[in-house]
């Protein structure tokens, strides 16, 4: 068995349990097994060794130490997954699974004691391949990007664009892609902006960030074009770079520089601070809409906007929030909300694009609810150039789809 690299915490009051999970872990190839006996010593484990991969908790006597230890370790980014090792009560594993997913802790599911060695090899194995899948990593060390470092790693194009397609849900055709930033560090492997946007933001560099993406995006749509493949891009934008002076001047001339005219051109743009500076919003974006270029909202549902003042906006698509994706199947208000934005797009002749796509389920689902286009890991993950025009020479045919991984999956196929 190779080793894993995962650091993973027994927190159990049982010490017979503990040295039998550690037993079975060791042998499984994890090289880090701590143990714990309460909260307090599963904190004090966390204090001085880090992040933990995966924590075993046994929820019996109410579970009172392993909800402590997932509130405080998940709320501050210390705790990645958890597994819990008792049975739970339907109720019980709702309201966990609820704290987990506002935590951002991957629930793992149960494993009852004694412990079933394939099961539990099974359920960390497969966590350890999908967290070296490729998926960028957010560094655990609790800290965000320096400022030096987030400079340094712009300007030595360490920091750049990847695209996630999006796709006809029926067809699995890919109409454009979606730039998002990623840190390709030489020792730390691909990070996600989680990182390192916050500085970005707090540096006041979104801009020098955007315009290295609009030459290294309209780069790749200009490769993808004469590959037969005329998708959109799409680029993510905050209001107050939209207010920025010179924005739009800078917008023409990247978009001259390419010979290329604004219609294929998308920015999304969240809620959040479009309403504070309405006038000046609503003027640039009119500029950039006057260009060609297409106004999207993102994260749409997300925030409590005014829908009066946000049709003031010359927007051209809703790209729904992930969240009502992922809540799909807890409950009706998602599924209504859901269908309450694709009859809001068809009012306003404008497309809705639904983020967050992971399962061919939730594909079926959204289509039979009327959605036609989404986003999600179902299609594809976001990808650099390179990997994202192979991908498209080897998933799309110029003008026609061909069979796309999920298509294929449908038929039957894979
Ligand atoms: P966003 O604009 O809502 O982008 C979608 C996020 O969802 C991306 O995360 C994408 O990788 C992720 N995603 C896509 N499909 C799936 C899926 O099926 N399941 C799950 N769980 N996630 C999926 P990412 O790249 O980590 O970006 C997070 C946020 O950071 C973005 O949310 C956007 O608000 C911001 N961001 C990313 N890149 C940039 C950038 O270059 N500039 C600016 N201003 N913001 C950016
Ligand atoms: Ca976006
Ligand atoms: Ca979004």
């Amino acid at each position: 068995m190779p080793a894993l690299s995962l650091r993973i915490l027994v927190l159990d009051a049982d010490p017979q349990r503990r040295i039998e999970a550690t037993d079975i872990l060791t042998r499984m190839g994890c090289r880090e097994v701590f143990v714990a006996a309460n909260c307090g010593q599963a904190l004090a484990v966390v204090e001085q060794v880090g992040a933990i991969d995966i924590a075993l908790c046994d929820m019996r006597d109410e579970g009172k130490d392993s909800l402590r230890f997932l509130q405080v370790a998940g709320a501050s980014g210390l705790l990645r997954s958890i597994i819990i090792t008792c049975s739970l009560s339907d109720e019980v594993k709702a309201i966990l699974t609820q704290l987990s997913n506002i935590l951002g802790v991957a629930y793992l599911g149960e494993i009852n004691k004694p412990f079933n060695y394939d099961l539990l090899a099974e359920t960390v194995i497969s966590y350890w391949e999908h967290l070296h899948s490729d998926s960028p990593a957010v560094p655990t060390d609790g800290v965000f990007a320096s400022e030096d470092d987030v400079r340094n790693a712009i300007a030595s194009k360490q920091i750049i664009s990847y695209f996630q397609p999006k796709f006809n849900l029926a067809t699995g055709q890919v109409l454009g892609v979606e730039v998002l930033a990623r840190w390709k560090h030489p020792e730390r492997g691909v990070l996600s902006p989680h990182f390192f946007l916050p500085t970005v933001r707090r540096c006041g560099l979104l801009n020098t960030l955007l315009f290295l993406q609009l030459q290294q995006g309209l780069s790749m749509q200009q490769q993808a074009l004469n590959r037969g493949y005329p998708i959109s891009i799409s680029f993510n934008l905050e209001a107050a770079q939209l207010t920025s002076s010179g924005f739009i001047e800078r917008v023409t001339q990247a978009l001259a520089a390419y010979e290329l005219p604004g219609e294929k051109v998308i920015f999304e743009l969240t809620e959040n601070g479009i309403l504070e500076d309405h006038v000046s919003c609503v003027e640039r974006l009119k500029q950039l809409s006057a260009m060609g270029c297409g106004i999207s909202i993102d994260d749409f549902g997300s925030g409590f906007s005014s829908l009066h003042r946000l049709c003031e906006l010359p927007f051209t698509e809703i790209k729904l929030d992930s969240e009502f994706v992922r809540e799909m199947n807890n409950g009706s208000k998602s599924r209504a909300i859901i269908r309450g934005t694709v009859a809001l797009g068809e009012a306003l002749s404008i497309p809705v694009i639904v983020e967050g796509i992971e399962t061919e389920e939730q594909r079926q689902s959204l289509v039979a609810m009327g959605v036609r286009l989404g986003q999600g890991y179902l299609c594809a993950r976001p990808m650099d150039c390179q990997s994202l025009l192979a991908w498209l020479d080897n998933h799309q045919a110029p003008g026609h789809p061909r069979k796309t991984r999920m298509n294929a999956k449908q038929e039957g196929v894979l």
